[in-house]
């Protein structure tokens, strides 16, 4: 068996929805012709067909793989993603919708002041502390302004994707068979190994072998490889992560008439759990995500078809179950585990994609440097633990901080305790009223999720002491530094997000 790149690795991906074909393109494009790739998919189980929100990490993806927006966004129905808008959180009046804008470069002129004032709220006095007031691609958002800026325009903007994940799978499937991935649909029944538990080849319905060096399990919740023939553990996240279940549906995209596309994912809380709405350049794609102990799928149906205003309508709903944790080892003998079978947490942040990406960054990474050695193997596993402990936490912390009082989801959620040591030792640090930007460095997590989006976070759910009876009356920074004068300049350089849609196809 190959164990490096010295001579051509074989490499079988199993599994063909949007991780495989991932893996498919990033490994092909850095490894080119040290490495025979061969991806083979099931033609009787379906790919999960939802995933359609990203992070701003797919952007690095299309540069990667070298592919320009308007080669695959308007193939994929995609459009440009500046924020996410959570809804209805909290009751409180004020703070009923915030945003957590994408973090990027412009913020380094009116962080300070959003830092600085939450913590002046922090003691008692008041300030302005809406995110999305301070940091530009909230604003966009709330404008529907596109990230597109003229060359003039001296910032970088991040900004995610919205897409129909469908059309993006076949997009980077044909490109990837283009660059020489090899592509088979056979069903897989069983899998050899050799003596030493490493995975030999992979045995078809038809009973033929498919010999590889590196396996990469790309099986969904399935997680053939690495849990059902490895044996590898999966950790569930049920104590501190309620939900398990979502019902999906689309709706129709408003007309040029009716109103601009949004630029941003809606999160709208519910009854027993949250709706998302991402827009799409032909639909919105909807989504209810649910706790089963909570509340039954036909309960969750009713409602979601009630949010959507499809109460009498005949059009069709999709279930679908979450298996929602992580694997304890993300790398064991010659595999990886990539996408959902390596786990998943529930898609809030959109996240799923980035960690797809990131493993397999790391993996490539890991791999040059050492091949199959024990060493590699555990400083990728470690690597991997703590990115999905990081996000983890992240989304936890959204349940925890809400403060409906409607159902008993919500109140169970915020009186769960099940935190780990990390997030306890954030949510001490912001109510000590100490500086959360430190403990963020201090504990090395800001590759997950960096302090300004804790900080939108803490701020959006307005976790904050009441309101000392004196008020001095100034020390609000956002007014103090013209912070809404300066973003406002700043917009003026940006065209709606249509018209940055329809520029692509020029
Ligand atoms: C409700 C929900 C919402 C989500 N929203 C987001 C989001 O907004 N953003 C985001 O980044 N992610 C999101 N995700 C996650 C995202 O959908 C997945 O990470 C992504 O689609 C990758 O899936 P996958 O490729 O791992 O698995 P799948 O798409 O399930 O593909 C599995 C593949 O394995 C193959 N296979 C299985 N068994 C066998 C077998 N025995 N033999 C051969 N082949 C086999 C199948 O044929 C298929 O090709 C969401 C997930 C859910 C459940």
């Amino acid at each position: 068996m190959n164990t490096s790149l010295n001579q051509p690795l074989n490499i079988v991906i199993l599994g063909g929805g949007t991780a495989g074909w991932m893996a498919a393109n990033l490994m092909v494009k850095r490894w080119g012709s040290r490495a025979n790739i061969r991806l083979v998919e099931s033609p009787d189980v379906g790919i999960i067909g939802v995933g359609e929100g990203s992070t701003p990490s797919l952007r690095r993806f299309f540069q990667l793989i070298d592919v320009e927006e308007h080669q695959w966004m308007p193939r994929c129905q995609a459009t440009y993603k500046l924020n996410i808008s959570f809804k209805y959180w909290s009751p409180v009046s004020g703070i009923e919708a915030y945003s957590h804008p994408f973090p990027t470069q412009v913020d380094s002129f009116t962080k300070r002041a959003f830092m600085v004032n939450t913590r002046t709220r922090r003691m008692g006095l008041k300030t302005h502390t809406l995110p999305q007031d301070f940091l530009l691609n909230g604003l966009l958002a709330n404008e529907y302004c596109g990230p597109k800026a003229p060359a003039n325009f001296p910032f970088k903007l991040e900004y995610g994707y919205h897409f129909n994940s469908g059309l993006l799978g076949e997009f980077l499937s044909e490109l990837a068979q283009q660059r020489g991935v090899a592509y088979q649909q056979a069903h897989v029944t069983s899998v050899e190994q050799h003596p030493n538990g490493e995975l030999a080849a992979l045995v078809t319905d038809s009973s033929e072998k498919i010999a590889g060096d590196l396996f990469v399990d790309c099986t969904g919740f399935a997680a053939l490889l690495m849990q059902k023939t490895l044996g590898v553990q999966f950790n569930s996240y049920k104590e501190n992560l309620f939900n398990d279940s979502a019902v999906v549906a689309p709706t129709p995209m408003l007309s040029a008439e009716q109103g601009d596309i949004p630029v941003e994912t809606t999160s709208t809380a519910l009854s027993n759990g949250w709706c998302w709405k991402i827009p799409l350049t032909e639909r919105f794609g909807n989504g209810y995500v649910y706790a089963s102990d909570f509340i039954s799928a036909d309960q969750a149906e009713t409602e979601f078809r009630q949010h959507l205003g499809l109460l009498d309508s005949d059009q069709a709903v999709n279930h679908l179950k979450m298996k929602v944790g992580s694997l304890s080892q993300h790398w064991s003998h010659n595999c990886i585990a990539l996408g959902l079978s390596q786990g998943f947490i529930e898609p809030l942040e959109a996240t799923a994609l980035h960690l797809v990406q990131v493993s397999i960054e790391l993996f490539m990474q890991q791999f040059e440097a050492g091949g199959f050695s024990a060493q590699n193997r555990a400083q990728f596993n470690q690597q991997m633990a703590e990115r999905f402990a990081g996000v983890r936490d992240y989304i936890v912390a959204h349940y925890k901080l809400n403060t409906r009082d409607d159902s008993e989801y919500w109140r169970a959620n915020r009186a769960n305790m099940a935190l780990s040591d990390s997030l306890k030792q954030l949510l001490h640090v912001w109510y000590s009223k100490e500086d959360l930007s430190e403990e963020i460095a201090r504990q090395n997590i800001s590759t997950h999720f960096d302090d300004v989006s804790w900080h939108c976070l803490l701020a959006g759910y307005g976790a904050f002491p009441d309101l000392h009876p004196n008020q001095p009356g100034k020390g609000d920074l956002y007014q103090e530094q013209g912070v809404q004068a300066f973003l406002s300049g700043c917009r003026l350089n940006f065209k709606s997000h249509r018209e940055n849609l329809e520029a692509l196809s020029l």
